[in-house]
């Protein structure tokens, strides 16, 4: 099982030590290398994504990654920005599925901004197709309007896009993923108004007829996110495409209202997946040693789970977190009265000690 560490900028240095202390403490043996990427990568070697960097990722079962980013690299031409690493790894790596959980423990139940009766026992994922959609679709630019009400005129434009095996393989990921959990999946779209989510719809009800067991509705996306609010609980899977995938995934995040706790996974057809927390590398709070470790620890026990069959050890280290919260254990970001107050080492270290016990 080889792994390969990319802790990047900010808080990921910090939080990324404490998910690699987790994964050494349990019985397992991995083979684990550690790269630049992000603005670290770009200080040092001039790129977000050395060669060395993605030649490592390639190379690997599995990519456990911090966070990356930093405003003072805001004004490099784009293609040198440390956010761009994580589009040249899905790309490179042909990481199309994205798994973002929105799980809401009991004891945080307080955090979030919804009522808690709204989110108590909140249970989502939402998988979001990564490759295609309006995000890489050609033609895209800028140029002289060529007709319409404002013909001569100055307009950008972007090209919404999907292909027929694009859909079915990441409706076959969450009809699978559906099978493991409540065995319901809602497909998100437009068809109302856009020919590709027609096209999205129409496919992926023909791919659920391989999957007789898993109940199957489809929701306009405006809809699904006022359902998010209004009664997030009705959900178990939700599969959509790119764009509508990344607006929908960080409103799920905030339900739970500690962005800390969240991990997610990106996976390819052979199963090879990138690992990271779904926030950002957070430079108001990096190396102050107070940033929640626990999404890149839930992210290394997604990473056992999907890329490296280890059902069990993942098993184990979640509920080794919740074991940590019920003790009362929390980062500033999830702190209330009555509970007791940790750094980011300490809660690594309660991580370790939960599992030993
Ligand atoms: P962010 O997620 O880094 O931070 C948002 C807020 O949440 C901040 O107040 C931060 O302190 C807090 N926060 C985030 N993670 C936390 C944790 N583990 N514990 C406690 N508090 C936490 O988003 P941002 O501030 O918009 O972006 C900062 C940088 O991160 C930017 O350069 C952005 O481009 C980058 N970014 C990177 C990724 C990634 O690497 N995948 C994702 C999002 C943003």
């Amino acid at each position: 099982m080889k792994i390969a560490v990319l802790p990047g900028d900010g808080i990921g240095t910090e939080i990324v030590a404490e998910a690699i202390k987790v994964l050494q403490s349990l019985d397992l043996r991995f083979e684990m290398e550690t790269a630049l990427v992000g603005g670290a990568a770009y200080d040092a070697h001039g790129h977000p994504l050395p060669e060395a960097t993605l030649k490592l990722a390639m190379q690997s079962d599995a990519v456990l990654f911090g966070a990356v980013g930093d405003w003072k690299y805001d004004s490099l031409d784009r293609p040198l920005r440390p956010e761009q690493a994580i589009l040249g790894l899905r790309k490179n790596m042909g990481l199309f599925a994205n798994f973002r959980p929105a799980i809401c423990y009991q004891e945080l139940v307080n955090a979030s901004s919804l009522k808690p009766e709204l989110i108590a026992g909140l249970d989502i994922l939402i998988i979001r197709e990564l490759t295609g959609d309006i995000y890489f679709g050609q033609p895209r630019g800028r140029r002289v309007a060529p007709d319409g009400a404002f013909a001569g005129a100055e307009e950008a434009f972007d090209t919404m896009r999907y292909t027929r095996p694009e859909i079915e393989r990441i409706a076959r990921v969450a009809f699978e993923a559906a099978r493991k959990r409540h065995k319901r999946v809602t497909s998100v779209d437009k068809a109302n108004v856009l020919e590709t989510f027609q096209f999205w719809k129409d496919i992926v009800t023909e791919v659920h007829k391989d999957y007789p067991d898993v109940a199957l509705d489809h929701m306009y996306v405006d809809n699904a996110a006022m359902q998010l609010v209004k009664e997030p609980k009705r959900f178990d899977v939700v599969v959509t495409g790119n764009m509508f995938g990344d607006i929908l995934s960080d409103e799920a995040s905030m339900l739970t209202g500690s962005i800390g706790m969240l991990p997610s996974a990106s996976l390819n057809a052979s199963r090879q997946g990138l690992y990271e927390p779904s926030h950002g590398s957070a430079p108001d709070i990096a190396g102050k040693g107070i940033a929640n470790p626990l999404a890149t620890i839930l992210s290394a026990a997604m990473m056992l789970r999907f890329s490296l069959d280890q059902e069990e050890a993942a098993l184990r280290i979640e509920q080794a977190v919740k074991k940590v919260l019920a003790q009362g254990l929390r980062t500033a970001d999830i702190y209330s009265d009555g509970t007791q107050h940790v750094s980011t080492k300490e809660m690594g270290d309660a991580v370790v000690k939960a599992l030993a016990a």
